[in-house]
């Protein structure tokens, strides 16, 4: 795409069903809100379809296999598909890929990719790594000391997340790392300091950086403005599941948000993207 010449939004929404809730690495392990997923993304399509937001749904690729929720559920990712939303991948079954050696995160990203195409019968080449990482990228400035103590040398840092993407057939990456400046920066001012983004590519793979915590309230309004003042690019993203869990996700923030996105759009001062639109064109 062209230098910018208005604003934009790229919008996510990551759909870990029982994957991700097995897998969870907060405190207390395993969560509940696997089934949630299912029920809550239907709300979703509704929601997006009032405010005709395209989002892209970063799914876990085993939820398009066959069998029943939580664990598939094929049929609702056929409906994301049809309702004009992207699919991206979200790797086969929630991996923490840090923790991977080179041939397992070839067999996630090739599975996944894999069984989404077959599910919705067209190309899936974006992807958003489960739990945002891996961070340790040090080309960009981005040393994550836990990865590396955790996962060891033969892990997968960001630099071989992209190489195994682009052998595998993807064109596209949400990250996540911060620069050290900017960590330090913000463990001074304690707050986050984001900035309007521009894509970026990393070996070979068109990637975007996240300039927003989770979720739709206040800073992320205010990350909103500031982007559309700036011609800039904001990513935002949410968990279907945490629809109604009271959070910055909750649909009392998500709506006045795609209320003021809508707005935006509808001035011409907002432009909403999709992924597949920065490697298609
Ligand atoms: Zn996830």
């Amino acid at each position: 795409m062209s230098a910018d010449t208005v604003a934009r939004l790229m919008m996510f929404w990551d759909y870990d069903a029982e994957w991700g809730a097995e897998r969870s690495r907060l405190p207390g392990g395993k969560k509940a809100w696997g089934p949630l997923e299912a029920t809550c993304t239907e709300r979703l399509l509704h929601l997006h379809a009032n405010y005709r937001v395209p989002a892209c749904f970063a799914v876990v690729g085993s939820v398009a296999l066959p069998g029943t929720p939580p664990y598939h559920n094929a049929t609702q990712v056929r409906a994301i598909h049809a309702a004009g939303h992207e699919v991206a991948s979200h790797s086969h079954r929630h991996e923490w890929l840090p923790g991977l050696g080179p041939q397992a995160l070839i067999e996630t990203l090739h599975a996944s990719r894999a069984a989404l195409e077959d599910c919705i019968g067209a190309a899936v080449q974006s992807f958003v790594p489960p739990f945002n990482q891996p961070y340790d990228y040090v080309a960009g400035q981005s040393i994550s000391l836990a990865e590396r103590r955790e996962a060891g040398r033969m892990r997968t840092d960001l630099r071989r997340l992209c190489d195994g993407l682009r052998e595998t057939g993807y064109r596209f990456c949400r990250v996540a790392y911060r620069p050290l400046m900017q960590r330090f920066a913000e463990a001074v001012t304690r707050r986050r300091l984001d900035r309007p983004v521009r894509p970026e590519r990393i070996a070979g793979v068109t990637c975007v950086r996240l300039n927003s915590a989770g979720g739709f309230d206040e800073p992320v309004l205010r990350m909103l403005d500031t982007c559309v003042k700036q011609r800039g690019l904001l990513v935002a993203y949410g968990h279907p599941h945490s629809l109604h869990a009271g959070n910055s996700q909750d649909e009392r923030h998500l709506v006045p948000f795609l209320a003021r996105v809508a707005a935006y759009r509808d001035a011409g001062a907002l432009q909403v993207v999709l992924p597949a639109q920065y490697y298609e064109a």
